[in-house]
């Protein structure tokens, strides 16, 4: 057996993802270590509860609650508890006593990634996060070094399994929203509180990570535009599918021309998260159940995507145990860091002024003239109609249902035109309004 350098691993977490991470690391230890150069000794696990039953057999002895006395011994540290504090100040002092770190922290790079970042600068560090946008998917990776010689366009990521499990299901059985929802908490796959994912604030936090890094730019999770699926019902779903689409909750990612505030090669990005109209054909239509994929265009790679678990504790261990090699190999080679590349800090637009197609219901008065009456409001909005279909009449008979296809439009001309469509007395009500994406 090679006589390897040991380095000390200190893990933060013994929960769903850690306990794999650390069944792994010892599990695998011989192999880990010819990978990395280096014998990755776990030298402590911090958790909340030492007595706490775990999904794995961890050693009693590895368990602490002393977080802090064992990130000052550590080469590396990986950060698994999840939540903002104490996994900020955890992080910071990790990386301010030379280690290198790994987290699959959404919510804290998300919110506090340029700290964290700049504080690894500062000393050399390096931050490596694989697991943080897309569970086991390798998506970090191929994003800062596969693709760092091609200019990315536009990344679509189905990243949330809860509400592609359900949206699916909604979409492949014809069932109501709030019926899935009850099946996936029952299953495991959606949370006693749903609120972070089924209104996409999770997904939301993920599109800043890809977007920052894809643009060379950092987001703020405030800069992201985000819309939940709690509004998708079955006749919405029926109408898609009927157009030849499926509703997908989607983290769009857009480098754009122009703009306001513009930066000096003009252009700027748009970063935004919600449920949208897919075609059938399109690679993403068939990300069926809690899968996640990522969607990439790049300039001269053309598309690509990238596909896999979202989730899951063994899963995500995989996307974090490839990071702890990688810092292994660093830790032992030495020199400085990657760091984030922020150089681009190219602005921000809000949703107002993204151009998509959109497909609008509407249930209208059946009677003469109203066509003509709806698209001239459309006209007169900027909005071009590209196809038009009256599907069903209502039951009374005395109303019809338009399902209308847009070319191009401007969001804040089309939120504008919508609002007179309401207003104009022969619309009895929007039924739905959704972007279409994919093109
Ligand atoms: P989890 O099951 O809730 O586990 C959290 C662990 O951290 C527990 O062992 C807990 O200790 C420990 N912990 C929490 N607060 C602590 C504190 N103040 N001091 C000491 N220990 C503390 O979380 P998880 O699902 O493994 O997720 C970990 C991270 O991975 C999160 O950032 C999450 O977003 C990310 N992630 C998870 C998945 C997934 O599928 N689960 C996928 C991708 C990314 P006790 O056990 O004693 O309570």
């Amino acid at each position: 057996m090679t006589d390897y350098r040991r380095l000390r691993v200190a893990l933060l977490g013994a929960g769903a993802v850690g306990s794999q991470v650390a069944a792994l690391l010892r599990q695998h230890a011989d192999e880990l270590a010819d990978r990395a150069g280096a014998r990755l000794e776990l030298i402590g696990i911090a958790v909340r509860d030492v007595d706490a039953p775990r999904e794995t057999d961890l050693p009693r002895e590895l368990l602490t609650t002393d977080a802090e006395s064992l990130i000052v011994g550590a080469d590396i540290v990986i950060e698994l508890m999840g939540g903002i504090e104490p996994a900020r100040t955890h992080l910071l002092q990790a990386i301010n006593s030379g280690a290198d770190v790994v987290t699959a922290n959404k919510a804290l790079l998300a919110t506090h990634g340029p700290e964290i970042f700049d504080a690894a600068d500062q000393v050399g560090a390096e931050v490596y996060y694989e697991a943080a946008a897309a569970g086991a998917i390798p998506i970090i990776r191929p994003l800062r070094d596969s693709l760092a010689g091609d200019r990315v366009q536009r990344i679509m990521g189905i990243v949330n399994g809860t509400t592609n499990y359900i949206l699916d299901r909604m979409d492949t059985e014809g069932a109501e929203f709030a019926d899935v929802l009850a099946d996936a908490q029952r299953l495991g796959y959606a949370e006693a509180d749903p609120t972070a994912d089924v209104e996409g604030y999770d997904a939301a936090q993920k599109a800043a990570i890809l977007a920052s890094l894809a643009f060379h730019t950092t987001v703020p999770l405030d800069a992201v535009h985000r819309e939940g699926i709690t509004s998708i019902d079955k006749s919405m779903m029926d109408a898609a599918r009927h157009a030849g689409y499926v509703i997908k909750l989607l983290a769009v990612c857009e480098r754009l021309s122009g703009g306001p505030g513009a930066s000096g090669t003009g252009e700027s990005i748009s970063v935004r998260v919600y449920p949208a109209l897919i075609d059938r054909t399109h690679p993403l239509a068939s990300v069926h159940g809690a899968n996640n994929a990522v969607f990439v265009q790049a300039e001269a790679a053309g598309n690509l995507m990238f596909y896999g678990a979202g989730a899951g504790g063994v899963q995500t261990a995989s996307a974090v145990l490839g990071d702890v090699v990688s810092a292994a190999r660093r830790h032992i080679a030495g020199g400085v860091g990657v760091g984030e590349s922020t150089l681009a800090n190219l602005p921000v637009v809000p949703v107002g002024r993204v151009t998509t197609r959109y497909q609008i219901t509407l249930e209208v008065a059946d009677q003469p003239g109203v066509l003509a009456t709806v698209a001239g409001i459309l006209s007169d909005g900027r909005v071009s109609i590209a196809t038009v279909e009256q599907t069903v009449a209502g039951e009374d008979a005395r109303t019809a249902r338009l399902e209308i296809g847009t070319h191009k439009a401007l969001e804040q001309d089309l939120s504008e035109t919508v609002d007179r469509l309401a207003a104009s007395g022969v619309v009895e009500r929007v039924v739905s309004v959704l972007r279409v994406e994919g093109d």
